[in-house]
């Protein structure tokens, strides 16, 4: 990829697509094209087509998805199975007709079957059964990296794939139903200390362990993929470490100084156990994590205080 490459960053609004660009714009690639979503429907196909047809990008970060928590992923089956097909299928269709040197899909730690061997190893895809919360999003994002080992047995294109696990950080979704755990924890126990609510509550029964990765350092590391990487075989990204959902419950809410008590409802989901990344592969490549968890949930907060109106 060189400094003048035209790129195209598909969700850059998103938390992950807005990270890419920044770590773009930081090492000096200048050449950024995007979208908003107004601009260009990515699940019309012929839209897209014509996107390429007139931007003809050299490279495509693919983190347009249709994302959320485990109860807007339980509740909306549909939007999620049939708008990540559609956004999938299209720009890996078009960056195909139209010779993109190099495409980078990411998926998501959910891929693997709920009850694989723990850390998770990319050859453990497909060998049992999913977590039937976020069924749908996972076999939308199988089929997204089937796509692009298709497209590249086919027809050459060096199509490659990344399995983040779960991500934090700038932009994230805020929205107390639809939201993952660690923005839900931020806004839930930042609005307790403020009103002096007496408890949280928190979903679940807390036993459940996740592990948590920076968005900076998975833009990081997709730059880094996008850079140095062109095989078949698709990279986990993470930390490889993971903790309770009650640790991290009581880790937030230290950072964000809330004096109160925590109730957990077990009459939400769980979800699945334990989802650990194993990331040997990318270590072998050459690739660690930089941002630790406390200090990341630090920075995610002031972050949040900052942007408060625009995310709430
Ligand atoms: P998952 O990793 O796909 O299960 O997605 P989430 O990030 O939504 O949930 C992770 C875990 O955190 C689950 O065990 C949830 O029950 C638990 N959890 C606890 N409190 C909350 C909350 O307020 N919101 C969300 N989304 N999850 C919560």
């Amino acid at each position: 990829m060189h400094k003048n490459s035209r790129i195209y960053v598909a969700g850059h609004r998103g938390m992950v697509g807005s990270a890419i660009t920044r770590c773009l714009h930081n090492k000096g690639y200048h050449n950024v094209i995007t979208r908003t979503s107004s601009e260009l429907d990515l699940r019309n196909q012929a839209a897209v087509a014509d996107f390429f047809a007139e931007e003809k990008p050299d490279y495509v970060f693919l983190a347009a998805a249709k994302v959320g928590g485990i109860w807007a992923n339980n509740i909306y089956r549909a939007d999620f199975l049939y708008d990540n097909l559609l956004i999938e299928a299209n720009i890996i269709h078009s960056a195909y007709r139209h010779q993109v040197d190099k495409l980078l899909f990411l998926g998501s730690s959910c891929i693997y079957p709920k009850l694989a061997p723990q850390p998770l190893k990319e050859e453990y895809l497909l060998s049992g059964y999913l977590e039937p919360t976020n069924e749908p999003y996972a076999i939308a994002k199988i089929a997204g990296i089937k796509l692009c080992e298709a497209y590249r047995s086919q027809y050459g294109c060096n199509f490659i794939s990344a399995m983040p696990t779960n991500l934090y950080g700038p932009n994230d979704n805020y929205d107390l139903q639809g939201s993952h755990v660690l923005p839900a924890l931020i806004r839930k126990f930042h609005e307790a200390k403020i009103e002096n609510q007496p408890f949280v509550e928190v979903w679940g029964t807390g036993s459940p362990r996740r592990e948590f990765l920076h968005a900076d350092d998975l833009a990081d590391a997709c730059v880094f993929l996008m850079e140095t990487y062109n095989d078949e075989a698709f990279v986990n990204i993470g930390t490889g470490e993971d903790v309770t959902i009650r640790a991290l419950a009581e880790l937030v809410k230290e950072t964000v100084g809330y004096e109160g008590e925590l109730r957990w409802n077990t009459d939400k989901p769980d979800g699945t156990p334990r989802k650990l990344m194993d990331v040997s592969r990318l270590h072998q490549l050459g690739w660690q994590h930089r941002i630790e968890l406390t200090e990341g949930i630090a920075a995610t907060y002031q972050d949040f205080l900052r942007n408060q109106e625009a995310y709430v």
